[in-house]
């Protein structure tokens, strides 16, 4: 059983609240996430690290909804942003623009201006032209644009390919091949300074093997890189990727990473920063669903549940595994049989669990699909017309609060026009 979770005569209880109860009220599916989960999960982090040299920038596209970003910037962290959205979510939230680093292989020129005018700490950049458009806005905004550059270190991370991020064949980060040649473009550029280098190779790392390969290839870019341009950096980006147990994983600590990378990386007079997501949220979080209906198709059974692939798209995007909990204990998981728990999506892909032992749930059972909390609202979609689901807090008081309400038939032709 996952922490957090607790059957309580025979009902299953999420940080202390019934879920049954949150169910009476609150129309399924909806997301439930616990923040005393998200703050043990802060302090494993912050308990490892030195504040005067070690940095958390929470990579927002995990789980952005406004309330989960408070808490990040209550607990003193910065971001890891990929859009402009992002940027204003941030700010939003009270994320100071100076501890926001921005990645992604595509930011608009909108998006940049949009990130210099609010002041961030430093563009991530991932291609020489990328470099010249920030250049460029930077001169016309009259501005001078602290950048890192993003190496591709040509690494396997060892996860599912789509995400994958570090290898030759991705389309992220400058290769290393390459980096000394852009170092030294950016030195001559007049609107960008130089102020570090990183990488990110992948997400749902399991072992600290790839982690280890891409920062040894990054350390020895640093004194050739220092000694062309004649230039001190100051930043090193160590990314994200840390994987978290859905299954039977077992990912290594925070601390363990963080040890790692000082081992080497830890230069004098440097600051390292970190961006967990996944790492963060992801055990944080619940999808609760209710039963529709039951069937069985020759000797296949099928248990057809109210949250689909849009609501929770990663068993079909990337095989992901998610536990279910029956709400209701059901006896020994050992005497299930196998079903599969599928959405009401049109797509053979809309399933959350394949050929799972699942107990004998009947229609308006509620099942709690675990370590929803990372990739799970963010990546819901409006696809056949299904309104996104509602999200809900647990705050640290213990409080039950609607982070996000379920969308209407308003909101779901919202922006359209008739002829
Ligand atoms: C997605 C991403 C992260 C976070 O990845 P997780 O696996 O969620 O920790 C960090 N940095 C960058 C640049 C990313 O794109």
């Amino acid at each position: 059983m996952h922490s957090g979770l607790e059957y309580k005569e025979q009902n299953l209880h999420f940080g202390g609240q019934s879920l049954q109860q949150i169910a009476a009220l609150q129309e399924t599916p909806f997301y439930i996430y616990n923040s005393q989960s998200i703050l043990s999960n802060i302090e494993a982090w912050q308990a490892a690290s030195d504040p005067d040299r070690h940095h958390i920038c929470y990579a927002v596209k995990a789980n952005s909804n406004l309330a989960i970003l408070q808490i990040m910037a209550r607990q003193g962290l910065g971001a890891d942003i990929v859009s402009g959205g992002e940027l204003l979510r941030c700010l939003q939230a009270g994320i100071p623009a100076n501890r926001i680093v921005y990645s992604g292989v595509g930011k608009t020129a909108a998006e940049i201006a949009l990130a210099l005018e609010a002041g961030i700490l430093l563009f991530s950049v991932e291609s020489r032209q990328e470099l010249e458009q920030i250049n460029e806005c930077a001169r016309r905004a009259g501005v001078l644009a602290a950048i890192s550059m993003r190496v591709n270190p040509d690494v396997d991370a060892a996860t599912h390919p789509y995400i994958s991020t570090g290898l030759t064949e991705n389309k992220f980060g400058i290769h290393h091949d390459q980096a000394l040649a852009v170092f030294q473009m950016a030195n001559r550029l007049e609107h960008v300074r130089i102020s570090g280098i990183g990488f990110h190779i992948g997400s749902q790392l399991t072992s600290l093997d790839g982690f280890a390969a891409a920062a040894q290839k990054v350390r020895e870019l640093i004194p050739q890189i220092e000694s062309e341009c004649r230039l001190e950096l100051e930043w090193i980006d160590c990314g994200g990727g840390l994987g978290i147990q859905y299954n039977a994983e077992e990912p290594p600590a925070p601390a363990d990473y963080m040890k790692l990378m000082d081992q080497i990386l830890g230069i004098p007079g440097k600051q390292l920063a970190f961006e967990p997501g996944r790492h963060l949220v992801g055990n944080a979080g619940l999808l609760v669903s209710r039963v529709l209906y039951t069937k069985e198709n020759g000797d296949r059974r099928f248990i057809i549940c109210d949250a689909a692939m849009n609501d929770l798209i990663r068993p079909a995007l990337y095989q992901g595994y998610h536990a279910v909990y029956p709400v209701t204990e059901h006896g020994d998981p050992a005497s299930w049989n196998k079903a599969d728990l599928v959405g009401p999506v049109c797509e053979s892909g809309d399933f959350i669990a394949r050929q799972r032992p699942l107990p004998n749930l009947q229609a308006g059972d509620l099942v709690a699909i675990h370590s929803t909390g990372a990739y799970g609202f963010v990546m819901a979609s409006n696809y056949n017309s299904r309104m996104r689901a509602a999200e809900l807090l647990i705050t640290p008081e213990g409080d039950l609060h609607l982070a996000r309400r379920r969308e209407t038939y308003a909101d779901l032709i919202r922006g359209e026009q008739l002829l």
